[in-house]
């Protein structure tokens, strides 16, 4: 059996490997010159973080997201399971007590909890609430991770191919009866006119002053943020939320609100050194839910939203499982139980 993947951000690479290691023949085609060179997966936290994200998400995203965390952790052996923390400034404490009741799996942690776990933020906060189940990775190192796995398994990534040389295999390959998997992100809008882009916008900081062993959220009515440990005194602080395809560069707000923020969760962040500036387009569908989709023979692997770490690999099982089942199905998420999950 044979497979064409378009596109090598998280959801392909996660796919290409499902497929590969079940003996699958799989070819992934991506037009950057290099991993990460042209896509939203390299500007990600890295968090996974499924009860978190209940806060705002549907049950699903909690469901399938669990399993992304034994998944990293067999592919990429720097994920981290070390929890997360969420924290408030007193005048805030009406925002964590809603995330609260928005969550589940966590315990109340007081200022002795936090300073037991984050030493560096003792004595800043008297509350905070700990998921101890979930976890982080470096979103480039992993992605790396896949494309050795791939490379190990003897299907290595054609980087810098033209879209339309792109296109010519893929069609080519669907004539010979072989799958094509769609993971392009957000270029997949032509056979996808619901997809839409919610840009983010993150930073990059180095502090040796302060360690911070996992991803912290600072809860705020207008600007929530978090910080990501990227390890050798490196921190990600993301992410905005803004309903545009353009990934232009950050704006002078959002810098300063993001800054800010990192600021106030501890001062020592003013004298961090900025590292990078990036901004991605997360692909999204209108529910903010993703999609496994059959269009005209090809199945799209798309919407992951600000769940693409998160969510691949579940997504990716499920495009294994339908391939080689030779599974015919047009869906996607259907309800089963109250619960949506993917068919
Ligand atoms: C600031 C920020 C923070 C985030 N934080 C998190 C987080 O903490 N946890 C989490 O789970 N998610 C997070 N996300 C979301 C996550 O990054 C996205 O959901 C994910 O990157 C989407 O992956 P994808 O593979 O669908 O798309 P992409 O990563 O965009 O990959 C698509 C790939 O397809 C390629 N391509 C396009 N057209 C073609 C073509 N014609 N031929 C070949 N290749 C093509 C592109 O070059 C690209 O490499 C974050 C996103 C942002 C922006």
């Amino acid at each position: 059996m044979r497979a064409v993947v378009l596109g090598a951000g998280v959801a392909g690479l996660a796919c290409a490997v499902e497929l590969a290691e079940r003996g699958v023949a799989v070819q992934v085609l991506e037009r950057g010159e290099r991993l990460g060179a042209r896509c939203c997966s390299w500007y990600a936290g890295g968090m996974l973080a499924p009860w978190c994200e209940r806060e705002s998400a549907e049950p699903v995203v909690a469901t399938l997201g669990a399993e992304s965390l034994g998944w990293w952790a067999s592919k990429y052996p720097g994920t981290v399971r070390a929890g997360s923390l969420v924290i408030a400034h007193g005048r805030d404490a009406g925002e964590l007590r809603q995330f609260a009741r928005r969550t589940e799996r966590y315990e109340w942690l007081d200022a002795a909890g936090i300073g037991a776990l984050e030493p560096d933020l003792a004595d800043r906060f008297s509350q905070a609430l700990h998921f101890p189940e979930e976890g982080h990775l470096d979103p480039r190192a992993a992605l790396a991770a896949l494309a050795d796995r791939l490379a190990a398994l003897g299907a290595p990534i054609r980087f810098g191919a033209e879209a339309q040389a792109c296109e010519q295999t893929a069609r080519a390959a669907q004539a010979a009866g072989d799958t094509v998997i769609d993971c392009r992100g957000l270029e997949a809008r032509d056979a996808l006119p619901d997809l839409r882009g919610v840009k983010g916008e993150m930073l990059i900081v180095k502090l040796p002053e302060v360690r911070l062993s996992r991803p912290v959220r600072v809860l705020h009515p207008r600007v929530p943020i978090y910080i990501v440990p990227r390890g050798d005194a490196h921190y990600m602080i993301g992410a905005t939320m803004i309903e545009s395809d353009q990934p232009t560069r950050i704006s002078a707000r959002s810098m300063l609100e993001l800054l800010g923020a990192a600021y106030a969760l501890h001062p020592a962040f003013g004298e961090a050194q900025i590292v990078e500036i990036g901004t991605g387009v997360r692909p999204a569908f209108p529910d903010n839910l993703p999609r496994v989709r059959r269009v005209g023979g090809r199945l799209y692997v798309n919407g992951l939203y600000r769940h693409g770490f998160l969510l691949a690999p579940a997504l990716a099982r499920q495009v294994a499982e339908q391939v080689l089942a030779g599974r015919q199905s047009s869906e996607v998420l259907h309800e089963d139980s109250g619960q949506r999950r993917l068919a």
